[in-house]
């Protein structure tokens, strides 16, 4: 049954005045006259780097995911990849079949789900960030376990661990992004790296750019310098204002303007009031919009991706530039070629902002899911 909304839809060329016609897709978007107040119509976003948020995590198993997804759902997520954290490998393990039930059912009034992120154990023991000690090393013998479960599309990685440069073309050849994060590597490191993957055709990108990795310098480029002069990586960033500084965020834009994604990297306590909670295993205090270990450690983040948007706008980007940092480009990284953007063909999910760019509407391949 087709539908329409009308407002000012952003379509590929750029925000029109017209009515959006769709069931499960996009169907047609025909211009109209502009109306004052006309709200806003924008691709829903997708998150590639979430742990939890409405008081679950993805390590709770299929019920956590199910909570954690109908959360930022409410805030405009409408394809979600559940992250896991460093955790005994059963743990992780049974993480993985929690995200694998809930991507299999397709609930229809959840946001899609293409698959899981693994942050963590294949990670430096030295930037472990808020991420708990229980690092691993690639071996061959874990790795096949993930690829029998085909579940991970998404993996963060530290390229100086011993068997990484195999673990990663092994898991780029079935599709997996490549992610370089939590990691002490140099530049010197991280190009040979970066090399291997693409040689067997896989995509690279870089874990919460500026967080758990070293930074930039004259003389010592490090991670942040590989990241920013590699213009076909990708890079994802957590735009909370406290992770990273305005104007770090904008020069990273400015060297990545096709590549650079928003993330949320929220953690169970986002959307909860604030005192204690929990982040794989440990304690962790939040207070003033932050989330911190015992000693201090930004412990993830209490953001959702409609505020993500709002800081974007508030630093400067336009509306098209901030949406495309939460649509287009994650979808580009990801392969996902069916959405991103509202054109005909792609699918019916978008959401419907007012002026003060607050979410009215939430639509999930053409099923309005909040509002
Ligand atoms: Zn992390």
């Amino acid at each position: 049954m087709t539908q329409v909304v009308r407002g000012r839809v952003l379509g590929k060329a750029g925000f029109v005045f017209a009515e959006l016609g769709f069931d499960a897709q996009i169907l047609n978007l025909d211009p109209v006259m502009q109306e004052k107040d006309a709200p806003y119509i924008l691709p829903g976003f997708i998150d590639t780097h979430v742990h939890g948020g409405g008081g679950a995590d993805t390590m709770d198993g299929a019920e956590g995911v199910k909570k954690l997804a109908r959360f930022h759902l409410e805030h405009g997520t409408t394809t979600l990849y559940p992250t896991t954290i460093t955790n005994p490998w059963s743990n992780i393990i049974d993480a993985l079949n929690g995200v694998k039930q809930v991507k299999e059912a397709a609930f229809s009034e959840l946001p899609d789900i293409p698959g899981a992120h693994l942050e963590g154990p294949f990670i430096s023991p030295q930037r472990l960030g808020a991420q708990p000690p229980n690092t691993l090393l690639p071996t061959t013998e874990l790795l096949r376990e993930l690829l029998e479960l085909d579940i991970t599309r998404l993996i963060t990685l530290a390229p100086e661990l011993e068997g990484a440069t195999a673990a990663a073309q092994l898991l780029a050849k079935a599709g997996v992004r490549i992610s370089i994060g939590h990691t002490k590597a140099s530049y010197e490191e991280v190009e040979p790296f970066i090399q291997a993957v693409r040689d067997v055709g896989g995509k690279v990108g870089f874990t919460h750019l500026f967080n758990a990795m070293g930074g930039l310098s004259g003389r010592e480029p490090g991670v942040v310098g590989a990241a920013l002069s590699d213009i076909d990586a990708f890079a994802e960033l957590i735009f909370d204002t406290h992770h990273v500084h305005r104007a770090s965020f904008l020069a990273a834009l400015a060297a990545k303007p096709d590549h650079l994604s928003l993330i949320t990297d929220a953690i169970r306590a986002c959307g909860m009031s604030d005192g204690q909670s929990e982040l794989g295993g440990q304690t962790v205090f939040i207070s003033e919009g932050q989330a911190k270990l015992a000693d201090g450690t930004l412990a993830g983040s209490l953001l959702s991706l409609d505020q993500a948007l709002r800081n974007a706008v508030e630093a400067g980007l336009s509306l098209r530039k901030a949406s495309q940092l939460l649509s287009q480009t994650p979808a580009n990284y990801m392969g996902l070629k069916d959405r991103g953007h509202l054109d005909p063909g792609k699918r019916a999910d978008f959401l419907v902002l007012n002026q003060d760019l607050q979410l009215q509407e939430v639509y999930v391949a053409g099923r309005k899911v909040v509002g």
